[in-house]
């Protein structure tokens, strides 16, 4: 029995845990913090492929939409799903015409993306007030993206992989790098020195995979952005997708509360500062979202969160083993929500079975490796 170890319990890692012990390996999973703690516990989730170039890319976000989907029928219900459509709406002419000629790539490749017109807009969300979407605004709906919970979601994959298949998690363990012999992995070393032995490493730690591995194998170039969320208390605001405004993203959070993001406001970090919900930043994510959402005027946030995307330097997934290091292999990436579920069962695929997967050949660590 192939006796794995995966590093990191966040989305990418709980999947990949879950798929390779439902595979038949002995699989031990390693986390720092907590479950989700990481990058997952603060991301905006939104499943899609709606921007994504070039087209493998593309391929691969869909086939992970796809794949979170088909959970349904494999555990009956998936509360951390929600596939309720998203909108975005753009006026200023260029982003317009930029959105239309999106547009007519994403239908090019079977994506599902309509254009709409407010008064449909306002059927799809009543909170919206439409006044304050322009006449000239152009609307798009893409019915089959949505939104997760991302830590419900790893919670979930984390027990099934230990009650269905037997697979053990331990938190509280950093590792600092990988043991070798001979070229080959014999385990992974935590900040203790103490060795957890493997015949493969995969290394599911996101923006800090290379302090995971220090310099005992390959690292993968990564160009992080900072994000800035906004999350409200509960309110009255019975948004039920998320939509994209000029400038201003919000969707449900559960239990009535929001998440609110501005492209904008994200330009104002230089690096991971923390803030308190009363900050200028925050009060500015919640006017811009109240003017499209009545219901929020005078709502103070609750929370805010200062986040790091995980973005390998040329933005696309890094999934693979690394050249010169048997037995190591790692995922890194953004849009890792949308994924995830499809990257679970394809490492799987290429681990266990030695199959490798034509969706990950333009992924492969190796592009950065000389
Ligand atoms: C603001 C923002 C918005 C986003 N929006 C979207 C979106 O709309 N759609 C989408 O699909 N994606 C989105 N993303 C990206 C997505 O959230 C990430 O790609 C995804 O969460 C990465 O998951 P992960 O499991 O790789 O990393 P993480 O969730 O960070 O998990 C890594 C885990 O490894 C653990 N760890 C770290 N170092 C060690 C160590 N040495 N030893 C042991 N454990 C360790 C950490 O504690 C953590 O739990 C967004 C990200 C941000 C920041």
């Amino acid at each position: 029995m192939m006796n794995i170890i995966v590093v990191g319990a966040g989305i990418v890692g709980s999947s990949v845990a879950y798929r390779v012990a439902q595979g038949g390996a002995k699989v031990t999973v390693l986390e720092a913090d907590r479950i989700g703690g990481g990058t997952s516990g603060v991301s905006f989730a939104w499943t899609n492929s709606n921007n994504k170039t070039p087209r493998p890319y593309h391929d691969l976000n869909v086939a992970g939409m796809r794949a979170h989907a088909a959970l349904k029928e494999e555990f009956g219900a998936t509360p951390w799903f929600h596939q309720s459509g998203s909108l975005e709406w753009r006026v200023d002419p260029a982003e317009a015409a930029a959105q239309a000629e999106k547009v007519k790539r994403l239908r090019d490749w079977g994506y599902a993306a309509e254009f709409i017109d407010k008064k449909r807009l306002g059927e799809l969300e009543p909170e919206i007030a439409l006044d304050a979407v322009p006449d000239e605004a152009q609307i798009v709906f893409c019915p089959e993206e949505g939104w997760v919970d991302p830590v419900l979601y790893a919670g979930t994959m984390l027990r099934a992989a230990r009650q269905r298949y037997g697979a053990a998690l331990k938190t509280g363990v950093r590792i600092t790098g990988l043991e070798t012999r001979n070229g080959r992995v014999v385990g992974a070393r935590d900040e203790s020195g103490a060795l957890h032995e493997a015949d493969l490493v995969i290394n599911c730690t996101g923006r800090w995979s290379n302090e995971t591995v220090s310099q005992t194998a390959p690292n993968v170039p990564l160009a992080p952005t900072i994000g800035f969320l906004v999350f409200t208390p509960p309110v009255g605001v019975a948004l039920r997708r998320p939509f994209h405004a000029p400038d201003v993203d919000v969707r449900p959070d559960g239990a009535g509360r929001l998440m609110v993001r501005k492209d904008s406001l994200d330009d104002r970090f230089a690096a991971l500062e923390s803030r308190t919900p009363d900050c200028e930043e925050a009060r500015i994510a919640i006017a811009s979202a109240a003017e499209i959402l009545p219901g929020l005027k005078g709502v103070k946030a609750e929370a805010v969160r200062t986040t790091m995307r995980p973005i390998p330097a040329d933005g696309l997934s890094t999934v693979g083993p690394a050249r010169g290091v048997d037995g190591y292999y790692v995922v890194v990436t953004h849009s890792g929500v949308t994924l995830s579920p499809f990257l679970g069962q394809a490492v799987a695929d290429e681990v266990l079975h030695g199959r490798q997967r034509p969706e990950l050949e333009a992924f492969r660590p190796a592009r950065f490796q000389a």
